[in-house]
């Protein structure tokens, strides 16, 4: 996981060079491995585990960005004192996110599950043309991305078509920029390809479903803690309350929900 910055760039987007398509574009090589794409695709439907985390997620990347977070009501954040309009984005076209980035507001924060194609990334790039700065950080959790738009420079200036896809900004979007963004797709869908195997195997007996549960029940309850900043750190850490989760590989105190790898040694 990691906080992609992209300063303001200047970049000029040209909608006359803008090549528009009837259908969705398909997932980038560029920014992900078709091999492990493909794989997680065939098993991210009945994989949900931490579906009851799903509300989490913004708190979670916003805490690995911000020092102070409040939220103020259903559209509006505070972070580290300044005001942020949040949007969400999950759909395949750019012109409702558009109209919305010309809102009053200076500073936004988008939210979105993934960037699997290139628009998508094309489009946050030609977003740095327009504000401060934009950050892009992924949840280590789940599918969920937030960014991070600060300080409207100014209006977003382009007219984009409503009744047609993107295919290509015609937009060069930088290299770093997209070797971050295809080492976190990758980690992630490794990480999601190798939780399934773990599961399934220990699905093939009755005795380990039930720990399995158990196990699940713990660790969304530690992520759930982490994201808060509820550990609670005056605990012994009897052994008794210890838990190995094989799934995270590692120990978690049940009672404090701090996790160690220490005890394994
Ligand atoms: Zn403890």
């Amino acid at each position: 996981m990691s906080i992609i910055k992209i300063d303001n760039n200047n970049i000029k987007i040209n909608t006359e060079n803008i090549v528009y398509s009837k259908g969705y574009s398909r997932p980038s090589k560029s920014i992900l491995d078709p091999n492990l794409y493909n794989k997680y695709k065939s098993i991210k439907d009945s994989f949900n585990l931490f579906e009851e985390l799903r509300d989490n997620l913004l708190d979670e990347c916003l805490n690995y960005m911000f020092s102070s977070v409040i939220n103020i009501n259903e559209n509006i954040y505070t972070l580290d004192g300044e005001c942020y309009n949040l949007i969400s984005f999950n759909e395949s076209k750019f012109y409702n996110i558009t109209n919305k980035l010309n809102c009053k507001y200076s500073n936004y924060i988008i939210v979105l599950n993934e960037i699997y194609t290139y628009p998508k990334i094309q489009y946050i790039y030609i977003l740095s043309g327009y504000f401060e700065n934009v950050r892009i950080c992924m949840s280590k959790i789940s599918n969920f991305i937030v960014i991070v738009c600060y300080n409207k420079l100014k209006n977003l200036d382009f007219i984009l078509k409503n009744d047609l896809y993107i295919k290509d900004f015609n937009v060069k979007v930088d290299e770093v920029v997209i070797k971050y963004l295809k080492d976190d797709n990758d980690d992630y869908f490794r990480n999601i390809i190798n939780l399934n195997d773990k599961i399934t195997k220990k699905c093939e007996s009755l005795s380990q479903l039930t720990n399995l549960n158990r196990e699940i029940c713990i660790i969304s309850k530690y992520y759930k803690a982490l994201i808060e900043k509820k550990c609670n750190m005056n605990c012994n850490c009897r052994p008794s309350n210890i838990f190995y989760s094989d799934l995270l590989e590692c120990y978690i105190c049940e009672n404090c929900l701090v996790l160690t790898r220490f005890l394994t040694v």
